[in-house]
């Protein structure tokens, strides 16, 4: 199910995970040359991303919202 991003929060990995309109959260890695994700890596990406839809595979699984650790 496409949902928007809402905002971002970084994880103890220092990884980006972006929170998502449904209540869930979904890790936004840059991870070349595998995940290409440049922008995820600016402030001014992560801006603009803010409403972009992502694929939410929990929602597919009808899983319970995620807990905003952040
Ligand atoms: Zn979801």
């Amino acid at each position: 199910m496409k949902q928007a991003i809402v905002g971002y929060f970084r994880d103890e990995d220092d990884d980006w995970v972006a929170k998502l309109a449904c209540g869930h959260n979904q890790h936004v890695r840059h991870n070349p040359p595998w995940i290409n994700r440049p922008w995820v890596t600016t402030h001014e990406g992560r801006d603009e991303h803010i409403g972009a839809l992502l694929d939410c595979k929990k929602c597919d699984q009808g899983a319970p919202p995620d807990r905003i650790v952040r």
